[in-house]
């Protein structure tokens, strides 16, 4: 099978690729690094079954060649880097997507997407299953997110009732793990990277608020299970152990022997109280569920976190303040330019920083 993966250089299309490649798929992987990172696929490079085609998605989705199916991952996915680019990521999550359908639609592939528990907004409902229709601000700042894939998710609903392609949604639940770029923001990422450089853990609101976490080679298992049927769910994809943001600190503390103390900062506006997936729907149709429990995962994450210490400091640096004070990540340096990862075609991946949509700011990452 050859299957086009967009946002394949991020934290999760990344180990999609390299799960499809294991198992002798092809891939095209299209990506403009806003958020992802080239050493995340710089070794799959010299791998022939393996393309990499720098483009911003929400401008246009050329492949050729066969395609069989099309992974639709690109987005940011920290809030602090759809906060930073909220233009581009309602750019994505509509006109990305509505190129990523139109490319499966010309090949008669099949399509996923990764939509988001961030369908649920602030869930009134306690767990989540798919049935329920979420309760989200349509104009708070989350929105650019939450409101893309909710509209990601109609339109490609709307290409399975109108053309009969073949779409699968996953909502999939906070994933964490290696590749997580230490400076990103998300919860996981920043107490590794605070607790090995001894800052201190920056707690928003008392702590109280839940997640589920999932590692991501569970999560990946579950997106290729998806990529495989011919179902459309949607999926929660996720692991239905909640924990609250204090024990998730308390975890990570004990687990990397870390003298970091915890700091609390203001919450971020419209952050969701309690969230954990119902997974039935997953269980039953794609015979999937999470194998991997929050100790093994971190202990992988940190070990990860761990080798890679030169860019723990500039990290810690640019999320000491607490999401709401974040110094400008255009300051801190991802592991490799897309110049020095990716070796051709050079000119392409040059123009990537600037590869906006037409009128939309050119963005910090
Ligand atoms: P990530 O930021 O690491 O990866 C996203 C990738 O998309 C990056 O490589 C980025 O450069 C790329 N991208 C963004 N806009 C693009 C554009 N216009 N054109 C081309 N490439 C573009 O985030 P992730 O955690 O790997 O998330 C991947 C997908 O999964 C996203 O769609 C996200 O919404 C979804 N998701 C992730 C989680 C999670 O916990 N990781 C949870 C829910 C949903
Ligand atoms: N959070 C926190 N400290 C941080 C980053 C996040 O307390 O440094 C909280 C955040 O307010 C939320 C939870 O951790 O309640 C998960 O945040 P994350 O950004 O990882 O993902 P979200 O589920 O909000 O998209």
């Amino acid at each position: 099978m050859r299957v086009a993966v967009t946002g394949g250089g991020g934290f999760l299309g990344s180990h999609l690729c390299e799960a499809l490649l294991r198992r002798g798929d092809s891939v095209v992987c299209l990506d403009n690094f806003s958020t992802g990172d080239p050493a995340n696929i710089a070794h799959l490079l010299s791998d022939p079954s393996f393309e990499f085609q720098p483009a911003d998605v929400s401008l246009s989705v050329e492949v050729t060649g066969r395609v069989d199916a099309v992974a639709h991952l690109a987005s940011p996915a920290s809030p602090p880097d759809y906060l930073r680019q909220p233009l581009e990521t309602l750019a994505v999550g509509s006109r990305g997507t509505e190129n990523a359908l139109r490319l499966a639609l010309r090949h008669d592939a099949r399509f996923i997407l990764a939509s988001t528990s961030e369908i649920y907004g602030d869930p009134l409902v306690h767990p989540q299953e798919e049935a329920y229709w979420g309760n989200v601000n349509s104009i708070g700042p989350r929105s650019v997110y939450d409101e893309a894939k909710r509209y990601a998710e109609a339109v490609s609903a709307a290409y399975r009732r109108t053309h009969g392609l073949s779409v699968g949604i996953a909502r999939i639940f906070n994933t964490y793990g290696p590749r997580m770029r230490p400076h990103d923001g998300r919860v996981v990422s920043s107490f590794i990277t605070q607790a090995l450089t001894g800052e201190p853990l920056t707690i928003y609101g008392d702590g109280g608020q839940t997640r589920s976490f999932c590692f991501v080679d569970d999560l990946i298992r579950g997106l290729v299970a998806l990529l495989d049927s011919s179902e459309m769910g949607p999926f929660n994809l996720g692991n239905p152990v909640e924990r609250t943001v204090t024990e998730l600190a308390e975890i990570v503390l004990a687990m990397t022997g870390s003298p970091s103390e915890v700091k609390h900062h203001p919450l971020p506006v419209d952050d969701p109280v309690r969230r954990r997936p119902v997974i039935t729907r997953a269980r039953d149709v794609l015979g999937w569920e999470p194998e991997i429990d929050i100790t093994e995962g971190l202990r992988r994450t940190v070990a990860y976190f761990g080798a890679r210490p030169d860019r723990l400091g500039t990290s810690a640096a640019a999320i000491r303040g607490g999401q709401s004070e974040t110094v400008p990540l255009a300051a801190v340096k991802t592991t490799a330019t897309a110049q020095q990862a990716i070796p051709s075609p050079s000119a392409a991946v040059t123009g990537v920083a600037s590869a906006t949509s037409p009128g939309l700011p050119a963005s910090a990452g």
